[in-house]
């Protein structure tokens, strides 16, 4: 799959300005603001399933023959280019900060669900129009809005809390999460508070922990944990988490566009929903003309 052709998968910037309406908000929320840490000083020291960049891969012709392998390998476990979603278990915290390396990318998608077999494929109807795609009249439904941005995971913080005991040594992953409008607008009102008093701070100078929402059955909340990013403090951490991150961002970031789902045309969509009958808007029309 993800051998989507490039396209118009539009950039997206968390926006930065800080509104007196922006500001409200962000005092409405302040109650839920977690405890912030102090940071101390890392160290770095990446986790052993994608936290190191594939450096140093033999060339395909050396050592052809030699093919034995031995089991526990990690390296062998893990799908080299593989980008894991980062998000929660039910009851539990992930702790990430986004990573300014490459911009996120948004797009319109649906998941479709058919008998055996579920799927996220991109919305035919181009952003910012009101015209429905194919895809959206035989559905019934609008596509959605996702951003993917590119994380960085702190695997080993505290499940509960996103927390660190001080002194800890960061275990980490590049991943992606995957936003939906309200959950982007709710990252990019993170900094409100912090712009305040230093109009240059952004969504990536900040460790956030991601939590599913308790009052709602499902969706997440947001909350700032640090003001200052731990994989930050460090600037060897820094090389290593950029190295780790090149095969994400290179193609323009092939690999974090296809988490946005599958690109089809109009004719690989018609061949997919060839069994689904009808949307809402179709399924009426239809009835008039049986009248
Ligand atoms: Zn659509």
């Amino acid at each position: 799959m993800n051998q989507f052709p490039d396209d118009e998968l539009s950039d997206v910037k968390p926006t930065q300005k800080t509104t007196t309406a922006q500001t409200a908000t962000a005092a409405a929320t302040k109650t839920k603001q977690v405890v912030e840490e102090d940071l101390d000083e890392p160290q770095p020291k990446a986790a052993a399933a994608g936290g190191h960049a594939g450096k140093g891969n033999p060339p395909a012709a050396a050592d052809e023959d030699d093919l034995d392998v031995d089991f526990g390998d990690e390296k062998l476990a893990t799908r080299p280019n593989m980008l894991n979603r980062c998000r929660p278990d039910k009851g539990k915290a992930v702790r990430f900060a986004l990573l300014p390396f490459i911009k996120p990318k948004s797009a319109l998608n649906h998941f479709v669900e058919l008998p055996g077999k579920k799927l996220t494929v991109r919305c035919l109807t181009p952003p910012n129009s009101t015209e429905a795609g194919y895809c959206c009249a035989k559905l019934g439904k609008d596509g959605e809005l996702h951003v993917a941005a590119l994380v960085l995971r702190y695997l080993n913080a505290d499940l509960k809390t996103g927390g660190y005991e001080k002194g800890a040594t960061i275990e980490w992953e590049v991943q992606y999460v995957d936003l939906t409008r309200s959950n982007y607008r709710a990252v990019s009102h993170l900094i409100d508070e912090m712009v305040e008093d230093n109009p240059n701070v952004n969504v990536y100078d900040i460790d956030i922990v991601m939590k599913h929402d308790p009052d709602r059955a499902f969706g997440y909340q947001f909350q700032r944990i640090s003001q200052k990013a731990r994989w930050k403090q460090n600037p060897q951490l820094v090389e290593e988490v950029k190295l780790a991150a090149e095969k994400f961002t290179k193609d323009d970031g092939k690999i974090l566009k296809g988490r946005l789902g599958k690109k089809m045309n109009l004719q690989e969509w018609k061949a997919l929903l060839a069994g689904v009958s009808a949307g809402a808007e179709e399924a009426r029309l239809d009835d008039v003309e049986d009248l």
